[in-house]
This record gives structure tokens, sequence and C-alpha cells, in this order.
């Protein structure tokens, strides 16, 4: 259900709503993370339909959107351990009082997501924001239209619109929505647009979390297991035809298993989708006509290894292998987005952390490697938002590590605890007693110097 209610007024009766407390109490935030669950169950089909009419997507590729329900699972079992305050010890300077951190809500928090995951972008979001005690409004993405009126009718469905509710559209909506004063905004998005977020919000001082893209590299190195290595690319590259914000974007291969890698990727592709991937029933298509323009002339750029073949009528885009690339590359510019992996190569791990560390700080970043020393090196010498060793992609998928970007690729995280963090305040508390006072801060202060000096240092 689209929300017909003017824009200020709908939030106007969410914040009614979060005043009256309601939000505030476990058991009713236990409830509506049931009812949340329950009602994805119900529209298990619609949902898995909606992104194959969007994106074409493989229905186990579709089963992707249903990873918000461990998102719920997670909140259900441990919700009642983090809504408890914390006792924290205090200072001398503070004796007798006790200390502790309660967690409170924000209020009403703004959701925006993108149209690659269109589903659980917004939904998994939601889960924290509910967990937290918050009301909220969320703004799927118009580019996956069939998933943006799903998500409308569930949650109109399941939610009074005063405490949830779905307002649908492009960027006009987006930027009206914009405009209002919210306690917290989530935006999942390009970094063009995640600017204009941060921009709207700092005009009433609202705390954003940016979750962004880029360039996610994948650097390889020669002590590997060749299969698994070729089978973890070009699966992480190729889920949802490469529109995967932490797709590994390029490769950066040791020379000297370079052409073996190569060759191991192909072998890879045609074990995964035969030797006409556009017949395969396992491989999406693109969004739309304009990024499938985007991608088909990334393809002017080097030498053709793998795939290159294209079908605007169809949207088709062949997993692809680009050799011959250079960092000036119009490919290597910004976030390819889709089925096309350009494969740089390195002849020193050095100059390759180097080459990364000249760029901004991706989303996530892969490692291949059975060498532990050089998988400290990465650890320490690179800063991403996320790092996979001998893996691509399977980290976004735990409840139990904070998903999230740094520097340009995101501010703030979320998934599991830290989603509850993400939309909670953690309020300081300090209790002091009325049987006693210690007068040793009161003016006058004469004699007091070295009393209050030895009491900070302890
Ligand atoms: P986008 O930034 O174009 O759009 C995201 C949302 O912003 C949409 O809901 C859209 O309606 C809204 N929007 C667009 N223009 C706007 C404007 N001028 N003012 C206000 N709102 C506006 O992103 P996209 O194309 O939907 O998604 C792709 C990008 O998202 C990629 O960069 C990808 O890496 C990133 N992404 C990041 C994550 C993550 O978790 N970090 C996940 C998925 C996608």
């Amino acid at each position: 259900m689209t929300e017909n209610l003017n824009i200020g007024e709908l939030l106007r009766r969410q914040r009614q709503f979060f005043a009256t407390g309601q939000t505030r109490e476990v058991d009713f935030r236990l409830a509506q993370l049931r009812r949340l669950k329950q009602a994805i169950a119900d529209f298990e089909e619609p949902i898995t339909e909606a992104v194959r009419a969007d994106l074409r997507r493989p229905e186990l590729e579709g089963t992707f959107e249903l990873s918000c329900l461990a998102e719920i699972n997670y909140a259900l079992k441990h919700l009642k351990r983090w809504v408890k305050p914390k006792r924290v010890s205090g200072s001398l300077a503070q004796f007798p009082a006790s200390s502790k951190v309660y967690p409170e809500p924000l209020g009403v928090a703004l959701i925006i997501g993108p149209w690659n995951y269109p589903f659980q972008l917004v939904i998994s979001p939601l889960v924290g924001a509910i967990a937290a005690g918050n009301c909220a409004i969320l703004k799927p993405s118009e580019l996956a239209p069939h998933t943006s009126k799903v998500v409308a009718d569930l949650i109109g469905k399941t939610f009074d619109r005063h405490y949830i509710a779905v307002v649908e559209g492009g960027v006009e909506v987006s930027q009206k929505l914009l405009a209002e004063r919210f306690d917290r905004i989530f935006f999942t998005g390009g970094k063009r647009i995640g600017k204009i977020v941060m921009e709207a919000a700092a005009k009433h001082l609202t705390p954003v979390t940016l979750e962004l893209g880029g360039k996610s590299p994948c650097i390889v190195d020669a002590d590997i297991q060749l299969e698994y290595t070729a089978k973890r690319i070009i699966w992480g590259k190729c889920i949802n035809a490469g529109q995967t914000c932490i797709a590994p974007d390029y490769l950066l291969v040791d020379r000297a298993i370079k052409p073996d890698l190569i060759d191991a990727m192909k072998a890879t592709i045609e074990s995964f989708f035969g030797s006409q991937p556009q017949t395969s029933p396992d491989y999406a298509r693109i969004i739309n006509n304009h990024h499938f323009a985007r991608l088909a002339e990334l393809l002017k750029d080097g030498n053709i290894v793998v795939g290159g073949e294209t079908d605007e009528s169809d949207r088709y885009i062949a997993p692809t292998l680009i050799d011959g690339i250079s960092w000036e590359s119009p490919v290597m510019e910004d976030e390819i987005f889709g089925p096309i992996l350009p494969v740089l190569e390195y002849d020193d791990l050095g100059d390759a952390i180097a080459q990364i560390n000249a760029r901004p700080k991706p989303l996530a970043l892969y490692f291949f490697s059975r060498d532990k020393n050089k998988q400290k090196r990465i650890l320490a010498e690179t800063s991403s938002g996320g790092l996979g060793l001998n893996e691509t992609v399977l980290h976004v998928g735990s409840p139990t590590l904070p998903f999230g970007g740094v520097g340009e690729s995101g501010m703030g995280s979320y998934h599991g605890k830290a989603s509850f963090d993400t939309f909670s305040h953690y309020k300081s508390v300090l209790k002091q007693t009325f049987l006693f006072d210690i007068p040793l801060r009161y003016a006058p202060y004469k004699g007091k110097v070295d009393l209050m000096k030895s009491a900070i240092k302890k």
C-alpha cells in the first residue's frame, strides 16, 4: 500500500505513536519482530516473484532476500540481553556514585534502500530499528518497482502505519523525506547520493548510517587452491549478475599464477552457466537499459578473454573477464556493478597493497593465499569495511559480523547487535547517594589541590 498521507503529517503521527512509549517495551518489540517474521513467511512467494520480475534473479539467488530472517531470529534470541542497562565502574572522583549505560530508542528512523537486493536491504535495517524500539519509514528503490510494491503491501498489512510505514517513489519522494527531521537516516546506495543524504541530514543534525559501495579489490597470491579460488571469485562476481555491493570488482593477481587462474575461471564460468550463459536459468539480468548501456561501454576496454557478449533486448551481459587493463582504464574508474571482471597483475605484494592504499578504502577486500604471513600483512596494512580471506561475499551473511564501510565506502555498520546499536542511543547515567557528601570538589579550594590531583590521577 502506497502511503498517501502527506509526509509531514505521517511523521507527526509516528512521533505521537513513539511518544506513547509502546515501542520502549521489550515485549512489544519482540511481538513486532515475530509479526515481521510471519509476514515474510506469508509473502515468501510474492517476494521471490517480485525480485525475479525486477532482476530476473534465479530462484536460489532470490532466497538471498530472505536472509533478513536470520537477522530477526538473532534479534529475537538476544534482545532481552541487549536492552539491559550495563553497570560500569566509576572513577574515584565520582565516589560513591554508581554508573550505568542505558540503551534507548532514537525515535523515528528513515530507511532508504537501493535496487540490487531490494527487499532485504530495507527489511534488515528495519529489524534493527524495531529491536531498538523505534518507529520507521521505509523508502524502497523505485528502480525495482515490483519489489517496492511487495515491501509496501507486506508492511501495510502487518503494521499500523503510524508505527512502521512505507513511502514508495523516486528521487522526488526521497528528497521530500530527506527535507524532514528524523532521528536516524539509514541509507544504502551509491556514494554520490550518499553525499546528498548526508547534506540533507546535516540541516537537522540527524545522525546517518551510510552503506555505500565502491571498488572492492580481490588479490590472488600464487599459493592457492586454484579450483576453489576460481569458483569463489566467479560465484561472488556472478551472483545477481555482478550487481552486488561487495562483489569482487577487479582482480589483482600474482603474475606467476595469472594464466592458470584465467583458465580455471573460464572453466568455472562454463561449469556454472554452460557455454551459452544467456540460456542458463541460473544467471540474472541487468536492472535497466541505463545500466546495460553503461556496462556495455566498459566492454570496449582491454582484451576480452572470456565472455563479452551482450543482448540489449534481454539486458544480458555475459560473465566477462578482461585482460590488458591498466589502473588508468575507464573500467577502473568507478564501481563496475555488473558481471565484468578486469584482471590486473602484480609482481610484488607490497606494490599491490600500495596500489590499493592509494585509492579510497573499499567496502570489501578479498585475499586468496595459503601463506599466513601474507594474510597477516593484508590484515595489518590495508583498511576496508570487511575482509574475506580465501572467500568472497559470505561475510555479509552473518549476524555476528558487523557489516559496513569505512572512508568512502560508508559510515556506521549493522547486522545483529550492530543493528541494535545503530538505532539506539547509549545514555550514560550516574546516580549519586544522599547518604553523605564528599566536599573535596567544593570551594573554598584551599588545601584541596593535591588531594584532587591524586584522586584524578588514580
Ligand atoms: P542510488 O544511490 O542510486 O539510490 C539509492 C536510493 O536513493 C534509492 O532509493 C533512490 O530512490 C534514492 N535516490 C536516488 N537519487 C536520489 C537523490 N538525488 N536524492 C535523494 N534520494 C535519491 O543507489 P542504487 O543505484 O539503488 O544502488 C547501487 C549502489 O548501492 C552501489 O553503489 C552499491 O555498491 C551500493 N550498495 C551498497 C550496499 C551496502 O550494503 N553497502 C548494498 C547494496 C548496494
